[in-house]
């Protein structure tokens, strides 16, 4: 994946590469006391609501963790975050490319300037033109491979030990959180 400075800016305001409250997974994960953190890997699955700025009620939150436990028991741990304002959840090395959702013209260049000029807000306007055909869309629009977006809320298991969330298990969720939900696949 090319990283840019501000994806390194958000990506340090979001949980990845480093999550700030997560205990490290390759203590449990490695088996060579030789090995260190820089050359293991981890894998999230973290959801999002598709509305950047959408913060379930607190209770909500609490259960949705609990029925995420349930799906994903195996995980090292399973974690909800809250923030100011909608973070860039990125799908760290899964991360392939960036396109217009109406034209389909891929926007990798383009995309990566505005997410530079994005960074240094303290709250991001989300609103861009898209350079190939015109559209005005938010920048949580864009069609993400893989699938990666803005939120203030975050749940997410890390080292679920599951490949992904089946369509009635986020339908589950989003009943439980009023909302509807993006997943993401985090490889870091
Ligand atoms: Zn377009």
């Amino acid at each position: 994946m090319r990283r840019t400075p501000i994806h390194g800016m958000l990506m340090a305001g979001a949980k990845h590469p480093q999550p700030t409250d997560s205990k490290p997974s390759t203590s449990r994960k490695c088996f060579s006391a030789g090995l260190t953190r820089t050359i293991m890997s981890d894998n999230f699955i973290c959801i999002i609501p598709r509305d950047p700025w959408f913060i379930p009620d607190r209770r909500a939150q609490i259960q949705a963790r609990r029925l995420f436990q349930q799906f994903a028991p195996q995980a090292y741990q399973i974690t909800t975050s809250v923030t100011d304002a909608p973070i860039f959840v990125d799908a760290g090395v899964n991360f392939e490319s960036v396109a217009c959702p109406r034209c389909h013209q891929e926007l990798d260049t383009w995309w990566h300037t505005i997410m530079d000029r994005t960074a240094p807000q303290q709250v991001p306007d989300l609103t861009i033109v898209t350079p190939c055909c015109g559209a005005t869309l938010s920048l949580n629009g864009l069609r993400y491979e893989w699938p990666c977006g803005f939120a203030r809320f975050t749940l997410e298991a890390q080292n679920p030990d599951i490949v992904m969330l089946s369509v009635s298990q986020m339908r589950e969720l989003e009943g439980l959180l009023d909302c509807k939900l993006r997943q993401i696949l985090v490889h870091i």
